[in-house]
């Protein structure tokens, strides 16, 4: 059993302002990493930045980062660093999260070029602070960072594992998301949790930390389904994420994230939404007894009955067959590709999860 997960983790009202002190000793001079528009409506752009100019750390804000980040958007971001960044600052949902992890990692190497990226090697990284703003990739506090690799259309994990140092969880940020972020994002979080519970990689601690979180998003669907939005429900999907992180960063995920990267690249589906069609499919191909287990812990009587919750929170998905063509047989033909599912995939049962999650076109 191995196990590690250094992050710091707060998550509370004002937490920005509560652990100024936290943030400035990271440094002199920070790089903060986001999103066009959403840090600066939700005040979590603002809030950092009072702690910075009141702790008399520089700052230099890149806000240019993309859905689903690419290796050239990331190397934007790198270039227009300044040459004295102490450290990083991440701050929106996974796409700005996950690329201040990557700028980190080229701004400690400045001698090395974007192939570093993808290089399998011990390169350190700057110390990252996380700010989520979506509730469901859990990047505040894994070693991963994805991005969009054009030149083999789909996304893919660095082989670096960046652990962010600090991560400042203000559940009220997803005030200002609409509904369809919070339900993808709270139906990512879910496929975390249930890939990592089945999941070749799975031990007592990741399973912890799947039946803690599971048993809460019992509440989800009423959350999501009411648009119940108060600080309560904010911070229960918030800490789901978080502990789905916390999973993940143990076991991996598996293979409805494998399956969904070609989806969010070639059809623009977003990522959560793009995860949660597979899941279902997932599970039944798994043993009954995990099956139950996560039907029990979240509160669904049958497989059935959770895969319409998922569509009626997040929509149907219609996939042209040269796409599932290409992508059954690009995952069946590289066994790295079928990630850490724990039972025996072949090109038919990936056939059989494609045509129960999607409709073929
Ligand atoms: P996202 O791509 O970060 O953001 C989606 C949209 O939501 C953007 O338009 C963003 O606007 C907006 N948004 C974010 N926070 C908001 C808020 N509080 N209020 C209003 N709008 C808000 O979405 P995500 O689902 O969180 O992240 C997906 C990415 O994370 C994918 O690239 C996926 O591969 C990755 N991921 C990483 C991990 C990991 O462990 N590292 C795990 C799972 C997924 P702005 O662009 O204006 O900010
Ligand atoms: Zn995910």
């Amino acid at each position: 059993m191995y196990y590690k997960l250094p992050t710091e983790l707060h998550c509370e009202k004002n937490c920005i302002i509560n652990h100024a002190d936290d943030i400035c000793a990271h440094g002199k001079s920070a790089y903060i990493i986001t999103g066009k528009h959403s840090s600066k409506e939700n005040g979590s752009l603002n809030d950092v930045i009072s702690v910075l100019e009141s702790g008399h750390i520089s700052y230099k804000i890149f806000d240019g980062v993309c859905e689903n980040p690419s290796i050239e958007n990331v190397m934007e971001a790198v270039k227009t660093a300044s040459e004295s960044t102490d450290f990083v600052i991440g701050i929106g949902g996974g796409s700005p999260l996950d690329a201040s992890k990557a700028v980190s990692l080229m701004l400690a190497n400045p001698d090395k070029n974007e192939d570093l990226l993808y290089q399998k090697c011990d390169a350190g990284y700057l110390p990252v602070v996380t700010i989520p703003t979506t509730c469901g990739t859990g990047s505040e506090i894994t070693p991963y960072s994805i991005l969009t690799i054009h030149s083999l259309c789909t996304k893919s994990s660095l082989p670096h594992k960046i652990y962010p140092s600090l991560a400042l969880i203000d559940p009220m940020y997803l005030d200002s998301a609409p509904d369809t972020v919070l339900k993808n994002t709270a139906i990512d979080a879910l496929g975390h949790l249930i890939e990592s519970y089945i999941n070749k990689n799975a031990s007592g601690i990741s399973k912890m930390f799947c039946n803690h979180a599971l048993s809460m998003w019992k509440a989800v669907p009423y959350i999501l389904k009411n648009n119940i939005r108060s600080y309560e429900s904010y911070e229960l999907l918030m800490m789901i994420s978080a502990y789905a992180g916390m999973a993940i960063s143990h076991t991996g995920t598996s293979l409805p994230h494998k399956l969904s990267y070609p989806l969010t690249y070639e059809r623009n589906v977003p990522h959560g939404k793009a995860v949660g069609t597979f899941l279902c499919a997932y599970m039944r191909h798994a043993d009954i007894y995990s099956c139950n287990h996560i039907l029990s812990l979240c509160g669904f009587a049958t497989v059935q009955i959770l895969a319409d919750t998922i569509h009626e929170l997040c929509g149907h998905i219609e996939v042209p067959l040269s796409l599932a063509k290409k992508s059954v047989k690009d995952i069946s033909s590289d066994p790295k590709k079928l990630g850490n599912c724990p039972y025996p995939v072949n090109e038919e049962i990936l056939w059989d999860i494609y045509n129960e999650s999607v409709k073929i076109i």
